[in-house]
């Protein structure tokens, strides 16, 4: 068992190069480019929006190329892929344990934060036998206030 922990946030990119390394694969401007996109507006966007937003810095990428890069980001583990029955896979750098509320009538997606005493639980329920190795919580319904709403917000919620 690795000693390392993960961070608790996400990687600066200047650690995408180490963390492809790992992988046995190399950095490349678009990898790069596709990486700081997610970063910058974490939106959980889809390939084609991360198509239309890597455009200006990469003119010349192909969508297939952004579908490749994903993957391999995903693969590499800097990045989640979250799929919503019958909607198209979307991508989200938050490496610490969320869940995801999906708003049904904005679309949008947000990040939940998980506690680590309650994934516990989540993770006891599981009969003996069952061995998981990850677990996708999806919350849907309608988000009543905006995320900045939220934040401005220091109302202390009865747990
Ligand atoms: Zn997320």
């Amino acid at each position: 068992m690795s000693t390392a922990t993960l961070p608790s946030a996400t990687l600066p990119s200047d650690a995408l190069a180490q963390r492809l390394a790992d992988s046995g694969l190399r950095s490349t401007p678009q990898r790069e480019v596709i990486y700081d996109v997610l970063l910058k507006k974490r939106d959980h966007p889809t390939a084609d929006e991360v198509f239309a937003r890597v455009k200006s810095e990469l003119p010349t990428v192909s969508l297939a190329t952004v579908y490749n890069c994903l993957e391999t980001l995903v693969s590499c583990q800097l990045v989640r892929a979250v799929n919503f029955e019958r909607g198209p896979t979307r991508y989200c750098p938050n490496l610490s344990p969320h869940a995801h509320f999906h708003d049904e009538q904005s679309g949008q997606t947000h990040d939940i934060e998980l506690p680590p005493a309650l994934l516990k639980k989540v993770h006891a329920v599981l009969p003996r036998g069952y061995d998981a190795t990850s677990v996708e919580i999806i919350f849907r319904g309608k988000a009543t206030r905006s995320s900045e709403q939220r934040a401005a917000s220091s109302q202390p919620t009865r747990s």
